[in-house]
């Protein structure tokens, strides 16, 4: 039985652009490069992609980082393109897999917003790949049953999960294993390795040799192994990562193992055995979701702001919610659809006043539209503003957490335009409740909360205007 490894790459970066301008501000840390997205592209993106490392791996990007890099970064991005269709030329699938638009923590998300979270993943990749795609990446692996139904609802047939995720018999290794579905039928899950993927990860400066140390870690295995982590690993966070990487992947008669990507991998081996997963669990958290609402014992300090952050998005997003249904009752006679389709605007395929037109049942004034359209793109900065990131780290006073409160206020801004409605005030008094009690070096002024966050960004936006 021949001895087969996957080595899947997530590639991801959170929302950087101003959510008013679009415009990536310059970021501090990120010298000689003018922001993060820049120096990782340099570092990771651009390396691996000219050393040929995406032609054999698995991997996926999230649809606002490839977005990202077809605008920066095209030949890049069009050598990531060209792996998927090199790989599907000589496999006859490819090796790159779909991911959720928006790395937001999907088991805590709303029915809706799972539904929607997933089907703009697919239509990005779709975009960007010309194919469909067979597998997607859960962001952070947080997954629940109710996450794989719509998964399988929607025609994917596999995602990634971590070994301490999942309970039954692994005796497969990667597998594909089956889990049952509540209304019937089953999906495909592949299971990582954590230890070698953690070795691979976290004690990468103690690998002299890529190739002989997955030689040594391998062999005496059969059937699949996966390794998955962050992209980033190889080439940012490491710097030996991409040659290392390059090592691995390359074919030699004396290696004990082959490389293999997971969507070629499920060709020839369905799934024949069920597991169970642990619902409500992550890579980064096998405990629990709590890092992302309540906050968990992984990220030392202070949690207070997290659950109150997140409940002060929910209560903002039942507001938008609210306010979208009863703007559209009489001009919509399916509302939703038109959000469902509004990736066909993020993707530059059509213009928000078209399709607007194209979904309404009466004909409407152009300043109808126009509002109509504001209020669908209020709906994106709604669904931007629960990107995982702004609750991984222990600290309020982060740039991440500014990210997701930008975007809330992109929203609120949008939905003030279109109804003259000013949600503002409330969100701002429920985030003047996540108190900033961790001492350490800021980014700027001190903070006392969330609210602060909010009258800086407020504070930025009126002194860019005056500029
Ligand atoms: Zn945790």
């Amino acid at each position: 039985m021949t001895n087969y490894v996957a080595i899947h790459g997530h590639f991801y970066q959170p929302p950087r652009e101003d959510p008013f301008t679009g415009q990536m501000p310059r970021e501090a840390g990120a010298e000689p490069y003018h922001d993060f997205n820049e120096k990782i592209t340099a570092e990771c993106y651009q390396p691996n992609a000219q050393a040929g490392n995406f032609d054999r791996i698995s991997f996926n990007i999230g649809p606002t980082l490839i977005a990202w890099l077809a605008h920066y970064q095209p030949e890049t991005y069009e050598r990531i393109l060209q792996a998927d269709r090199i790989y599907h030329s000589l496999h006859g699938t490819g090796n790159a897999i779909a991911q959720s638009a928006h790395h937001t923590i999907l088991p805590l998300a709303r029915q809706r917003d799972k539904h929607l979270q997933i089907s703009w993943g697919i239509a990005s990749f779709q975009h960007r790949f010309q194919r469909q795609p067979r597998g997607l990446w859960l962001p952070e692996m947080a997954v629940d049953l109710a996450t794989l139904s719509i998964l399988a609802q929607l025609g994917l047939s596999f995602t990634l999960v971590s070994e301490e995720q999942v309970r039954g018999d692994l005796r497969l290794g990667a597998g594909p294993y089956r889990v049952r579905l509540p209304g019937g039928g089953y999906f495909a899950v592949f299971v990582r390795d954590r230890f070698l993927s953690n070795e691979l990860s976290f004690d990468m400066d103690h690998i002299a040799d890529g190739r002989r140390w997955l030689d040594w870690r391998l062999r005496g295995r059969s059937g699949l192994t996966l390794i998955a982590t962050d992209g980033e690993t190889f080439g940012h966070h490491h710097r030996q990562g991409t040659q290392l990487l390059t090592d691995m992947l390359k074919a030699q008669p004396d290696v004990v193992y082959r490389p293999i990507a997971l969507s070629h991998y499920l060709l020839t081996h369905p799934p024949t055995i069920e597991i169970e997963i642990n619902e409500q669990t992550a890579w980064s958290c096998s405990h629990g979701l709590a890092r992302w609402d309540t906050g968990c014992s992984c990220t030392p300090g202070d949690h207070q702001w997290k659950p109150v952050l997140r409940s002060a998005l929910d209560l903002l997003a039942d507001e938008i919610d609210a306010i979208y249904q009863y703007e559209m009752r009489r001009l919509m006679t399916a509302p939703w659809l038109l959000i469902e389709r509004y990736i066909e605007v993020v993707l530059g395929r059509i213009d928000p006043l078209t399709l607007t037109r194209e979904l309404t049942h009466t004909r409407l004034t152009s300043e109808q539209t126009r509002r109509v359209a504001q209020l669908a793109q209020a709906q994106l900065h709604r669904q931007r503003m629960f990107t995982s990131c702004g609750w991984f780290f222990e600290k309020l006073d982060r740039p991440e957490p500014r990210y997701v409160i930008a975007q809330a206020m992109r929203a609120i801004d949008l939905v003030k335009q279109a109804t003259l409605v000013d949600l503002g005030p409330n969100f701002r008094e429920a985030l003047s409740a996540a108190r900033h009690t961790q001492p350490g070096p800021t980014s700027g002024r001190p903070i006392q909360s969330a609210a602060d966050l909010y009258d800086e960004i407020y504070q930025r936006r009126a002194d860019s205007r005056l500029a």
